[in-house]
């Protein structure tokens, strides 16, 4: 006879697979269902086939505070093998003229380097850190590790505190405003910039001036993980399989089976029902979920409407270069930084906010910007992703899904030669050094992994009616569906895209709630948090 499972998770990317050993640890059976042949989706290390040993991460690569997350410790991935780096020089952007403005691990560093563009910016950065940092801890940290709050009760119980009223202030400016109206050098006000739209918040739309003073004060720094990204999934898959949770890879889906009103488990491709006595939860994108998962006659005309309104984020899709080096870059500009050398994520081709509108148009327009790229020498930190005494490197660059009048396959190589050239002009040494190298673009993202649609790494553009409490869409904000016993847990929820697994430890709240459990794992109500700050 075949399993019947407490619980079916749709995707076995990092944010189904907290919420899976979190419901293991509550005694559930639960089964991932994936369509690759690996889990981890985002999560992902491949080796070069033609070179082994070189290690390449695909997909996400700098992880913002992972070892600081609860779920880390609640699922004790240490234990199960996870292993984290954080190096000091956290960013690195390198200005044409061979000037360096550094973020550090520390403050005071990072205020050094933003000293020697500007000494009031120096002195505004200062001033916003510390404004910023409880405000960070106190508000915005819990609130992104909660399920969300309706608006008008946020607001409410935000007006009731100082910070929570400067927050709300600060908040309603957009991103570009809060740059012009506070910072004065082009070079610093392009990477503060550079900064949020890395979280793809659209520079020009106001609710979210608050995002770069977060930024700013956040303890939450760029870390790597030991082994590439994959090592993080393997933690996870093992945290899971030790809760008593099963993994169906390599398989397509075909649709959520209800009955009587309830999900009550899915159907495969191959045509095999498998049942969920009490949950079925997708981590896929709200497309996925309600238009192709679920029968038309299951989702009534208004859901249909606001699915289909669902936007992906315009500016998130990524092109990407991947070198097998055998030495890393030499960036001439580290004769004057020596610390150069030993910097984790690198960008050049930056030096003026005004270049933000120019991608932007290009993104409208369907065509390739100038270059703006970041990337790492992952072996730098960890010779483990390369064979002896050989390394790796990366660059990103935003650059637009759908190029106008051309395919991808048509000029990517080209498009790698160009970054591979801009790389050069910044570390010479890169003209010998390269021994084999490769492109992804936005659409390989997309076939990699098609709740990325449209390349949109974050799952879901963050627009004012997109976040939060409407986050995938107004009705489905609480990782609840209008299906009793159908869940959301993926990069669509609250708080988004990116490696924060903080989608999954959410759901995982809401669904232990509904299904009565009462644990001391999670932190108290969110509007308790915040009606007691004072
Ligand atoms: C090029 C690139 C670079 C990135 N860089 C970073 C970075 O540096 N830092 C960072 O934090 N984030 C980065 N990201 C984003 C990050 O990878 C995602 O936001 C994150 O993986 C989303 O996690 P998730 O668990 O919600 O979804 P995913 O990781 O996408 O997992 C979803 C899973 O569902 C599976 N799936 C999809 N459709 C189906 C289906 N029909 N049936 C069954 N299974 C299905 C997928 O195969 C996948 O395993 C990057 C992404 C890309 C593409």
């Amino acid at each position: 006879m075949s399993t019947i499972y407490d619980g079916i998770i749709l995707g076995a990317g990092h944010n189904g697979m907290i919420l899976q050993a979190y419901l293991g640890k509550i005694g559930m059976k639960v089964l991932a269902i994936e369509r690759k042949a690996v889990t981890g989706g985002g999560l992902s290390t491949l080796e070069d086939p033609r070179h082994p040993g070189f290690l390449h991460n695909t997909h996400a690569f700098f992880q913002r505070a992972i070892t600081a997350m609860p779920w880390y410790a609640d699922l004790e991935l240490d234990r199960h093998g996870a292993r984290y780096i954080e190096p000091e020089l956290n960013v690195a952007l390198l200005t044409r003229d061979g000037g360096l403005l550094g973020w550090w691990t520390d403050i005071d560093r990072t205020a050094q380097s933003f000293e020697q563009f500007s000494r009031k910016d120096a002195e505004t950065l200062r001033r916003w850190h510390h404004e910023f940092v409880p405000i960070v801890r106190d508000i915005l940290a819990p609130e992104a590790k909660a399920p969300p709050l309706p608006p008008d009760e946020r607001r409410r119980l935000l007006e009731r505190s100082s910070a929570g009223r400067r927050l709300l202030e600060v908040s309603a400016l957009s991103p570009l405003e809060f740059v012009q109206q506070e910072f004065e050098h082009p070079t610093v006000r392009a990477g503060l910039l550079f900064f949020n739209g890395l979280r793809e918040v659209d520079l020009r739309v106001r609710g979210f001036g608050h995002h770069i003073a977060a930024l700013l004060a956040s303890p939450a720094k760029a870390q790597m993980s030991r082994g590439g990204t994959a090592a993080l999934a393997h933690a996870l898959e093992a945290a899971v399989r030790e809760s008593g949770g099963e993994f169906r890879t390599s398989t397509e889906l075909k649709r959520i089976v209800v009955e009587g009103g309830r999900a009550v488990g899915v159907e495969t491709a191959e045509g095999a029902f498998i049942r969920a006595k009490h949950l079925v939860v997708s981590s896929l994108n709200p497309h996925q979920t309600f238009l192709d998962l679920l029968d038309d006659a299951l989702v009534p005309t208004d859901i249909r409407d606001r699915v289909k309104g669902f936007q992906y984020n315009l500016l998130a899709p990524l092109f990407a270069l991947h070198l097998n080096l055998s030495e890393p870059p030499r960036y001439t500009a580290s004769a004057s930084y020596p610390a150069l050398n030993q910097a984790f994520m690198v960008i050049m081709g930056l030096d003026h906010s005004d270049q933000f509108g120019d991608i932007v148009r290009h993104h409208e327009n369907g065509t390739i910007p100038g270059t703006v790229m970041w990337g790492a020498c992952p072996t730098l930190f960890d010779p483990s992703q390369a064979p002896t005494g050989q390394h790796t490197g990366f660059m990103w660059e935003k650059l637009p899904y759908r190029l106008k009048g051309k395919d991808w396959s048509d000029v990517r190589e080209e498009h790698g030669r160009a970054m591979l050239a801009l790389w050069r002009k910044h570390a010479p040494n890169l003209t010998d050094a390269v021994l084999d190298s490769f492109t992804r673009t936005p659409t390989d993202t997309e076939r990699s992994l098609p709740n990325m649609r449209e390349g949109d790494l974050l799952v879901g553009a963050f627009t004012n009616g997109q976040i939060g409490f409407h986050r995938p869409f107004p009705g489905a904000g609480s990782y609840r569906t209008h299906i009793p016993s159908l869940y959301l847990c993926g990069s669509s929820s609250h708080p988004g895209g990116n490696i924060t697994g903080l989608p999954g430890y959410n759901a995982a709240q809401v669904i232990l709630a509904d299904v009565g459990i009462i644990t001391d794992w999670f932190p108290p109500l969110i509007s308790d948090h915040l009606a007691a700050i004072s």
